[in-house]
C-alpha cells in the first residue's frame, strides 16, 4: 500500500471536490467510500428489500457487483445519477449504519487501496478506521448554512430549507450510530471550509504531506 490521504467529515463540507482536487494535483488515485455505500442501499432498493432487514441487506452488501467508473455500475445497472437521487439519500444512512455492511465495505476498501501507490479516500470512518495509521488525515467541517448551499446548488435544489434538514437528519444518523460513528480521529486535522475558497483548503491539505 502507498501513501494514503484520509478525509472524513459530514455531507456537504467539501470533501469531494477537496479529495479530488487534492488527488489531481498529486497524481493519486481517488475513492469516494460514499458512492459504495450508496450504491449499496441502490441496490437493495433496486431488488425490493426492506432496508431495515439486516440479514438481507448484509447479503446484498457481500454479493453486489459495484464499480465506482464514471460510470458507476451496480450489478448491471447504470447508476451514476441514482446513486445520488432522493430514494438514495433517504436509506443510505440505515444501510450504512448496519455493522455487517460496513464490515463487507471495509475489507472491499483496503482491497481496493492495497495496489495504489498513492490514493486520496474520502467519507466518514476512513481516518478512524479504515486507514487509522493514513501519512495525512483530515476532518472537514463547515457551518450548516454553508453545507446546506452547496448540496442545494449541487443537486440544483431550490427548497434549501428542505436540503438543510436531510443534511442535519443524516448527520445526526451518522454521528450517533454504534457501528463506527462519525466522529474526528486522534491527530485528525480539523479545518473549516466555512468562507474558504477550494484552492485554499487544497493548498492546507498538500501542506500536510
Ligand atoms: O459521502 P456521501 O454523502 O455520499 O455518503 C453517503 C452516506 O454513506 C453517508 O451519509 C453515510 O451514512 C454513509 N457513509 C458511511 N461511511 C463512509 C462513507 C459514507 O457510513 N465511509
Amino acid at each position: 500500500m502507498g501513501v494514503v490521504i484520509a478525509i472524513d467529515g459530514p455531507a456537504g463540507s467539501g470533501k469531494s471536490t477537496i479529495a479530488r482536487a487534492v488527488a489531481t494535483r498529486l497524481r493519486y488515485d481517488y475513492l469516494d467510500t460514499g458512492a459504495m455505500y450508496r450504491a449499496v442501499a441502490f441496490a437493495v432498493l433496486a431488488r425490493g428489500i426492506d432496508p431495515f432487514d439486516r440479514e438481507a441487506v448484509a447479503a446484498v452488501a457481500r454479493d453486489v457487483r459495484i464499480e465506482l467508473g464514471p460510470p458507476v455500475v451496480v450489478d448491471d445497472m447504470d447508476a451514476t445519477e441514482a446513486i445520488r437521487g432522493r430514494e438514495v439519500t433517504g436509506v443510505v444512512s440505515v444501510v450504512a449504519a448496519q455493522p455487517d455492511v460496513r464490515t463487507e465495505m471495509v475489507r472491499r476498501q483496503r482491497e481496493l487501496v492495497t495496489p495504489m501507490a498513492g490514493v486520496v479516500v474520502e467519507g466518514r470512518d476512513i481516518t478512524t478506521v479504515v486507514f487509522p495509521d493514513a501519512e495525512v488525515k483530515v476532518f472537514l467541517t463547515a457551518s450548516e448554512e454553508e453545507r446546506a448551499g452547496r448540496r442545494a446548488l449541487q443537486n440544483a435544489e431550490s427548497d434549501t430549507v428542505g436540503v438543510a434538514l436531510d443534511l442535519a437528519r443524516r448527520d445526526r444518523f451518522d454521528s450517533t450510530r454504534t457501528a463506527s460513528p462519525l466522529r474526528v480521529a486522534d491527530a485528525a486535522v480539523v479545518i473549516d471550509t466555512t468562507g474558504v475558497t477550494i484552492d485554499e483548503v487544497v493548498e492546507q491539505v498538500l501542506a500536510l504531506l
